[in-house]
């Protein structure tokens, strides 16, 4: 019997709220240094021998999907374009058979250096949808920003994933106060005129230690507030477990151009309908951006662990999962590991 033809056990919160959806962490290393979320001179990385090996992630990952109910994996990183095994993990992930049948959703988030060189054999692999984070169109504000001079291969990356048939290619900018705002247009009609679903997301407290003000932050009403002055914008319902608020952009002469969605995880926190689960590249696992603790995973598998032993340790681990993130609570600390080491 495969474990797929077994009842899953689902995994439930105490909040009553189910996580189908597993991010994964495939490496905390970067080829870039984005200012909101690594420190210009880099990291201590992670040891190698700490870093799930390709079988042992997909062994997880066949945990998650076949014995707790996950549909959805979304691979991330660090930057995940940096693992050689990348594709032959998805292809595993792809065989995998999920509780409603068929396999399991399979999407990436990159900084899109390199996607072209790599976007065919991803999606031969099974690859579904990518999310390529660019932050400006400006060279030399890309240049500042990322402190990598890169920004023409993160445009040939999107280019390959739309013709590649990656639809729709989803772009992520995070906005920052004095740095990019003014980007916000211009990206806006450069996705716009090539069908790519922009989505502006709110700076969170992950990054080098002491580099988010709340006050600072660029709130998603702000940026809402920018692009009606040159769109009319339609909300556009069903946001369900999507961090994601949409909205239909309409030229001022009612010309639908596109879909434009802001993730204000500060201001409008999802954390209500939250449906995620974590794993970072070294096999810990953890319920929240924020949490502050982590189940180790990566000892138990390595000692002999049975399926169903790492599936009850996840389980209960889940249980614990946070009501809400807590940025706005008097004695918020932010989580020990940056959003590169956690996988965002
Ligand atoms: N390297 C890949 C990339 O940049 O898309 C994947 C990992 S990156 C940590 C995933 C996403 O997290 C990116 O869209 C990035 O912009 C976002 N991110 C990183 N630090 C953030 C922060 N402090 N606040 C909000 N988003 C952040
Ligand atoms: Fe690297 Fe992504 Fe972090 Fe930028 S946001 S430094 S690309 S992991």
């Amino acid at each position: 019997m495969t474990l797929a033809t077994q009842p899953t056990l689902g995994l439930r919160d105490a909040h009553g709220r189910v996580a189908r959806d597993l991010r994964v962490s495939l490496t905390d290393r970067c080829n870039l240094r984005c200012s909101y979320c690594m420190p210009a001179e880099g990291l201590a990385w992670l040891p190698g021998r700490t870093i799930l090996t390709d079988t042992e992630v997909v062994r997880l990952v066949r945990v998650a999907v076949e014995l707790l109910g996950v549909d959805t994996v979304r691979f991330t990183g660090g930057e995940p374009l940096l693992r050689p095994g990348l594709a032959g993990i998805i292809a595993a992930v792809r065989e995998l058979t999920t509780d409603r049948g068929g396999p399991p959703g399979v999407a990436l988030t990159t900084n899109g250096i390199g996607l072209d060189a790599h976007v065919a054999a991803l999606k031969a692999a099974g690859l579904e949808r990518v999310n390529v984070s660019l932050d400006s169109l400006n060279r030399q504000r890309y240049a500042a920003l990322a402190r990598r001079d890169r920004l023409p291969e993160v445009l040939a990356g999107l280019a390959a994933a739309e013709a590649a048939g990656l639809r729709p290619v989803k772009v992520n900018t995070v906005v920052m106060r004095g740095v990019n705002e003014v980007d916000v247009l211009p990206l806006a009609e450069y996705c716009l005129e090539r069908g790519y679903q922009l989505r502006f997301i709110e700076q969170m407290p992950l990054g080098p230690r002491h580099g988010w003000d709340r006050d600072a932050m660029v709130p998603a009403a702000e940026v809402l507030a920018r692009l009606q002055q040159h769109y009319r914008l339609i909300p556009l319902p069903g946001r369900g477990a999507a961090p994601s608020e949409d909205w239909q952009v309409l030229d001022a002469d009612g010309r639908v151009r596109g879909r434009i969605g802001v993730i204000a995880s500060v201001t409008r926190p999802f954390c209500g309908a939250c449906d995620r689960t974590r794993l970072t590249a070294d096999g810990q696992l953890r319920t929240c951006l924020f949490a502050r603790t982590e189940t180790d995973l990566r000892t138990p598998l390595r000692s002999g662990a049975t399926d169903l032993e790492l599936a009850e340790l996840w389980q209960g681990a889940h249980l614990t999962k946070a009501r809400g993130h807590g940025i706005d609570d008097p004695g918020f600390a932010p989580p020990v590991r940056t959003m590169s080491s956690i996988g965002g």
